[in-house]
């Protein structure tokens, strides 16, 4: 027990390594010297793009992707501090790691660097490893970060959203209270337990990944959302979709299941199909668990008058 952990420790060790090589650092440093220095410290781990002022990069901002910024303090124009307090305002590099370089460390000028907004700072003179490892400790965190983040809302399986962050993505619909219409849908897979007695759990697995894939082909828009709602049972959210087009979806799901054919030999069919509820309201629900209680009654209805099929209701 021991030694597997300790591998899944190391794999997980190695995939962060990993995740990290290929990271863009960007650094902002005015002199030459200073940048030939750290060129060739980081450069042969990590893709490094230099600035040499605070508005040069600034320009710039906007197209960059960036793993992790390295500001040196003293810079003609703008100074790192206020450049750091400039990067953190724009949201997408709100949680990005900022190293400053320093050779202001007094101990009564650091609480500036904590306050833009730094995650660290280095003060000159500094070593390359140290360098090298301060680089590496924030590139490593924030990966971590981000595993977590997308581990925290993704379910494991399917790879699509998990209930947890459907409640999110409702709460923020619900917040929104605009008029255009709502349409959602649960699913729920036609004898799923026959079909896992029969074939086993790990091609009932397969079989939840197929689906899947297929329900996915389905949604046009970019705006819909698919989350899996709990076992073999899913939920799709379609923004801006009336009645009709709540019926299209429908409809296509059902049909492009019937074209995958996958085999179950204990449903009456002979192959994997499932039954759709689904509810269309005027405006982004304020009471969206009432709005999930009514496509389920509806996924009901479509199961007792016989599965396989879509039962979908208007309310307003
Ligand atoms: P119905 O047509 O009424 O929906 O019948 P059903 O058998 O699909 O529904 P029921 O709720 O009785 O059983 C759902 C089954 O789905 C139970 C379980 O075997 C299976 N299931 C749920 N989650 C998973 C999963 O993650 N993996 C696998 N392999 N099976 C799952
Ligand atoms: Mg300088
Ligand atoms: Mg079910
Ligand atoms: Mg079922």
């Amino acid at each position: 027990m021991d030694s597997s952990l300790n591998l899944l420790r190391k794999k997980a060790e190695k995939d962060l390594n990993q995740a990290t090589l290929e990271s863009n650092v960007v650094l902002v440093e005015d002199s030459d010297l200073d940048f030939t220095v750290i060129n060739k410290v980081l450069s042969p781990k990590y893709n490094l793009r230099r600035f040499s002022s605070a508005e040069q990069l600034l320009e710039q901002l906007g197209d960059l992707k960036v793993s992790l910024f390295l500001l040196d303090y003293r810079l003609p124009g703008m100074d790192g501090i206020d450049l750091c307090q400039s990067i953190r305002s724009v949201p997408a590099f709100e949680h990005t790691p900022i190293i400053m370089l320093t050779g202001e460390a007094y101990a009564s000028f650091e609480y500036k660097f904590w306050d833009a907004g730094c995650n660290d700072f280095i003060a000159k003179p500094y070593s390359a490893v140290t360098l090298q490892k301060r680089v590496e400790k924030e590139l490593k965190y924030s990966a971590l970060l981000e595993q977590h983040k997308e581990a925290s809302m993704i379910d494991s399986l399917t790879k699509v959203f998990n209930r947890r962050y459907l409640e999110v993505v409702m709460n923020q619909l619900s917040a929104r209270h605009e008029s255009p219409e709502v349409s959602v849908l649960l699913l729920d897979i036609d004898y799923f337990k026959k079909y896992n007695d029969r074939y086993g759990h790990l091609a009932g697995d397969a079989a939840l990944v197929s689906v899947t894939n297929t329900v996915k082909r389905a949604l046009a828009r970019d705006t819909d959302f698919i989350s899996r709602w709990g076992g073999e049972e899913f939920a799709i959210v379609l923004p801006h979709t009336n009645y009709d087009g709540c019926q299209l979806v429908a409809k296509r799901i059902i049909d492009l299941l019937h074209e995958e054919h996958i085999p179950h030999e204990d449903s009456p069919n002979g192959y994997l199909t499932i039954s759709i509820g689904g509810v269309t309201v005027p405006e982004s629900p304020r009471d969206w668990k009432t709005l999930f209680l009514k496509a389920d009654e509806n996924l009901y209805e479509a199961k007792e008058n016989g599965r396989n099929q879509y039962c979908l209701k208007s309310k307003v």
